[in-house]
C-alpha cells in the first residue's frame, strides 16, 4: 500500500499573517480528530468526539481572557481570588455545522451568550447571502468567538466576520477543527486581525470546496444527512 500524502503542518502555511494561526496540537485533540476523520465513525460517536474536542479547544482559545480579583469567603476565611473580568463572552455559531461545536464550548463556558449567523452561497454570483443573523446585545463590550468546524474556501467565514464587525465587538477569534492553506489565505486577506484556532491545517481544497484529507461534510456527519 502506498504511503498517503502528509497533512500540511504549521511551518508550511503561507498566510500573510502566520502568527494569527494557532494549531492546537494537544495529544487528546489530535487523537480525537483522527477518530472523527475515519469514514466509518458512526454519527453518535462523531457527535460525542466533536463535543469533547470542542471542550478541549475551549481551554486554548480562552487562555488569555482577562481576570480580576474578587473577594470571597471560603468556609474558613476570606480571600481575594481571580474571576473573569468584563461582560460575558459571545459564542457565534455559523449555521449549521457551527452548532456542533457550540455545545462543547457551552459546557465549559456555561455563562456565554450565543449568536447565530446563517449564510448560503448564491449559485450564480457565488456571493454569500445572509438568511439569519441574531446577536446578543452590547456586542461592542464583548469578546466574540466565531465557530465553524471547517474553514474551507473561507468565503462564508469572511462574510460572517465582516457582518459581525459592523457591530464592533471588542475582539473576534475564529475556531475551527480543520482548515487548509487556501482558506487561511482568503480569510486573512480580509481579516488579518482575527486569529484562527484550529486542530489541523490540511493539505488542500478540492474543486468542490472540500478539504483534503479532511473529514467530509461536517454538517452531514453531525446531523446524519448524507
Ligand atoms: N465544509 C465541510 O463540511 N467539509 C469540507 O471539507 C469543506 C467545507
Amino acid at each position: 500500500m502506498s504511503t498517503p500524502p502528509p497533512l500540511v503542518n504549521s511551518s508550511q502555511v503561507t498566510s500573510p499573517s502566520d502568527s494569527k494561526v494557532c494549531i492546537i496540537s494537544h495529544p487528546l485533540v489530535q487523537h480525537k480528530l483522527t477518530l472523527m476523520r475515519k469514514a466509518d465513525t458512526p454519527t453518535q460517536e462523531f457527535r460525542r468526539l466533536l463535543n469533547e474536542l470542542s471542550q478541549l479547544m475551549a481551554y486554548e482559545i480562552t487562555k488569555d481572557l482577562p481576570l480580576q480579583e474578587q473577594t470571597i469567603q471560603t468556609p474558613l476565611e476570606k480571600l481575594s481570588s481571580p474571576v473573569i473580568r468584563g461582560k460575558k463572552l459571545v459564542l457565534v455559531s455559523v449555521l449549521r455545522a457551527g452548532n456542533g461545536i457550540l455545545d462543547g464550548l457551552l459546557s465549559v463556558v456555561p455563562s456565554a451568550r450565543v449568536g447565530h449567523i446563517g449564510m448560503y452561497r448564491d449559485p450564480k454570483t457565488l456571493e454569500a447571502i445572509e438568511y439569519y443573523f441574531k446577536m446578543p446585545r452590547a456586542l461592542d463590550q464583548r469578546d466574540v468567538i466565531v465557530v465553524d468546524p471547517m474553514l474551507a474556501t473561507g468565503h462564508t467565514a469572511v462574510a460572517a466576520i465582516s457582518r459581525l464587525k459592523l457591530l464592533k465587538p471588542k475582539s473576534i477569534k475564529f475556531l475551527c477543527l480543520i482548515t487548509c492553506p487556501e482558506g487561511i489565505k482568503t480569510f486573512h486577506q480580509t481579516h488579518p486581525d482575527v486569529e484562527i484556532f484550529t486542530a489541523s491545517v490540511d493539505r488542500e481544497l478540492n474543486d468542490h470546496g472540500y478539504i483534503l484529507p479532511g473529514l467530509g461534510d461536517a454538517g452531514d456527519r453531525i446531523y446524519a444527512t448524507h
